[in-house]
């Protein structure tokens, strides 16, 4: 594989993309938010999740990594001072028009890796039109969830400013968790039991605001996180993301070949 001083896209000189999507039209965009995680974590917890496991997975499938911009569509978590917003209409076309650029300069498989179970619905509806009307191939995938999947026994669950989010920010820039300032989480039971309620198949309760789910704004356990358990927990979840995704490309491209079928739409503007 060839090497490039770093998968970042903004850290990278114009040559070096041009070549890259030459040599593997294949890119990343991180999405996530920038919202309140209470007193020891940053509320950039989300966006930095998406991009340090989004280099990860670039590493280990030869992309790039896109500059998604950092907020997200997060109203529930707006009573709290350290919270921006975006609509999910304008969220959407950032995230079109982003990928869209990259379309027209060779970029066709598009992974969308998310941290932010609020971009959910936007991220679904920009991944059609990003198909449908761009010719890309997409896949999303909600990074959060494969964490819980691989960590939640262990780590208490994915809960909003526990342990897994701890994980994530230690394995991007470790002297942004203040394990030291770890106050005030909520009612474990009580989290666990509305976290539970909306992530169901069937049923979606819509939830005004964060507190109905923990009144101090997070709940969990994040005091055992280290450095060590971060690291092992990157690679385990870039491994597992690389590896759908290849899988996934690869049966996309088998079954529908790839984007030849809609690459006769003409491009629309966004
Ligand atoms: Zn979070």
């Amino acid at each position: 594989m060839p090497t490039l001083p770093t998968r970042y896209f903004w850290e990278l000189t114009q040559p070096e993309i041009a070549a890259q999507l030459k040599r593997n039209p294949l890119v990343i965009l991180p999405a996530g938010s920038v919202e309140q995680h209470g007193p020891h974590l940053p509320t950039g917890t989300d966006i930095f999740a998406s991009n340090v496991i989004g280099h990860a997975v670039a590493e280990r499938m030869d992309a790039l990594v896109l500059p998604g911009g950092p907020i997200g569509v997060t109203p529930m978590h707006m009573p709290f001072e350290g919270t921006i917003t975006l609509t999910p209409e304008t969220y959407q076309r950032v995230v079109i028009e982003t990928c869209v650029s990259t379309a027209q300069h060779g970029a066709r498989q598009l992974l969308v890796l998310n941290w932010h179970e609020g971009n959910i619905p936007s991220l679904a509806i920009a991944a059609e039109a990003l198909h449908r009307s761009h010719g890309m191939t997409v896949l999303t995938v909600q990074a959060c969830y494969v964490a819980e999947e691989l960590y939640g026994q262990s780590s208490g669950g994915l809960t909003h400013g526990g342990e897994i989010e701890a994980l994530a920010v230690l394995a991007y820039r470790p002297e942004l968790v203040h394990l030291d300032r770890i106050e005030g989480s909520s009612d474990t039971a009580r989290g666990r039991k509305w976290d539970k309620l909306r992530r169901t198949r069937a049923y979606q309760p819509v939830l005004r605001d964060i507190k109905t789910i923990a009144p101090s704004g997070w709940y969990g356990s994040p005091e055992h996180a280290t450095v060590e358990k971060a690291m092992q927990m990157l690679n385990r979840i870039a491994d597992a993301i690389a590896k759908e995704a290849r899988e996934t490309f690869r049966m996309l491209e088998e079954a529908e070949g790839g984007t030849a079928e809609i690459t006769r739409l003409r491009p629309v503007a966004v």
